[in-house]
């Protein structure tokens, strides 16, 4: 990790600079190029994330003794922003994978640390965060899916819904029920690929996010062994919500950059098409919607590194100020790209222009790692009700 800025700093310093100019430079030249195709052909690039691993993408925050970068949550943040300039799609699965390698860096032990993070740093081992099911999205405390304690195993039964990277992924964070009903009787385990009665539903066909599937993962009598706890019995639900702070931030981070494309494409289309004699650019009323464009997204910028930075101080109120972050940027990010498309008019809802793929793609953000009715609840209930 850099040396931190002092609080109430807003720029970055050298190391971040080089840390953001790197992200870029990778996204620029090997995710760009190949977005709207990976779009249609709803095709995973896995050769292509793995050869980030020498750039320190596969553990970001991952703790150096195991492969990882040891990044803060800033840097972080940073690199997703970088990346989604030019997939926000596949920037959000660099965040799924990096969400899990730091669950089990922070919770997992020793030995589990050893045997799954230095593959996982490598991208040798995609991860896949499995807290949703069927009948339980916001409610995630409700899960069902169980767990049963038989000898030197755990014994897993149930369906998770709308998994991200499932199928292509390797390591299964899955939150699953030893206890009783509520969020006490949780428990989060380590499930491998390949285990026997591990499956996977059909790729579900989506608006967006089209690069990486979507599947269900489904659980019949997996038995995984008991050394796959992550923590103590009962602390599941505790490590899903503290790794969400982080995916928040994270997943925020890509809306900022999936934004940042949009508004340079809007801005530069602007003064090259000619209407009514003049480039749209001379029209003051575009010009002021670039301007409050441009305005809410360094807003959104600022309020994101300040969450970020909170939750690498540890701030008491840091899991707030992510649900803020989640929220707020995630809905100025839809409407800035969103705005961008009305910007290149008919040409904004054709496929080849770049803009119609990053709406799509954003529009996602605002409903998964907790919709923003779900953060609003969060922020709300801290105000009304602080602990
Ligand atoms: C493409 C994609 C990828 C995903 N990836 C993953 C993944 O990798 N891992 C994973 O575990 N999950 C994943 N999810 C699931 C995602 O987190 C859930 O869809 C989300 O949490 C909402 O749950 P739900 O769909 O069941 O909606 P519901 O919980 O049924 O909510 C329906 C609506 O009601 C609103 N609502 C619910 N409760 C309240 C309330 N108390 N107050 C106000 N409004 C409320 C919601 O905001 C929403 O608008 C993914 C989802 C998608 C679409």
């Amino acid at each position: 990790m850099s040396d931190s800025n002092p609080p109430g700093q807003f720029s970055l310093n050298a190391e971040q600079h080089a840390i953001r100019d790197l992200a870029l430079s990778f996204a620029t030249g090997q995710l760009a190029p190949h977005a709207l195709r990976w779009d249609r052909d709803k095709y995973f690039p896995r050769d292509v994330i793995r050869s980030s691993a020498a750039l320190g993408f596969g553990g970001v925050c991952v703790a150096e003794d195991v492969g990882g970068s040891a990044l803060s949550r800033l840097e972080g943040v940073l690199i997703y922003d970088s990346l989604a300039t030019a997939c926000p799609c596949i920037a959000g699965y660099f965040s799924v994978h990096n969400m899990v390698a730091s669950v089990i860096d922070r919770f997992g032990t020793e030995q589990q640390r050893k045997q799954w993070l230095p593959r996982m740093c490598r991208f040798d081992l995609l991860g896949a965060y499995c807290l949703s099911e069927p009948s339980s999205g916001s409610d995630a405390a409700a899960l069902s899916t169980r767990a049963v304690h038989d000898g030197g195993a755990y014994v897993l039964n149930g369906v998770k819904q709308f998994i991200s990277g499932a199928g292509d992924a390797d390591v299964y964070i899955v939150m699953a029920r030893t206890g009783a009903p509520g969020p006490r009787g949780i428990s989060a385990f380590i499930v491998e690929k390949g285990t026997e009665g591990l499956t996977f539903g059909p790729v579900e066909k989506k608006m967006g996010w089209n690069a990486q599937a979507t599947r269900q993962v489904i659980l019949e009598d997996v038995r995984v062994p008991a050394e796959n706890l992550l923590g103590v019995e009962g602390t599941g639900f505790r490590i899903a919500l503290s790794a969400l702070d982080g995916g928040r931030l994270n997943i925020a981070a890509c809306s900022l950059g999936g934004a940042r494309t949009a508004l340079g494409k809007a801005a530069a289309y602007l003064k090259e098409r000619i209407a009514f004699g003049h480039p749209l650019a001379e029209f003051q009323a575009l010009q002021f919607r670039l301007a409050d464009m441009i305005t809410e997204l360094e807003v959104a910028q600022t309020f994101l590194w300040r969450a970020a930075s909170a939750l690498d101080a540890k701030e008491s109120n840091a899991p707030i100020l992510c649900a803020m972050a989640k929220r707020f940027v995630t809905d100025a990010g839809f409407d800035i790209a969103n705005q961008a498309l009305q910007l290149f008019g008919g040409y904004g809802y054709l496929t080849d222009y770049g803009i119609e793929k990053i709406v799509r793609d954003l529009r996602v953000h605002q409903i998964l790692e907790g919709t923003n009715e779900i953060m609003r609840v969060i922020i709300a209930r801290n105000l009304l009700d602080p602990r």
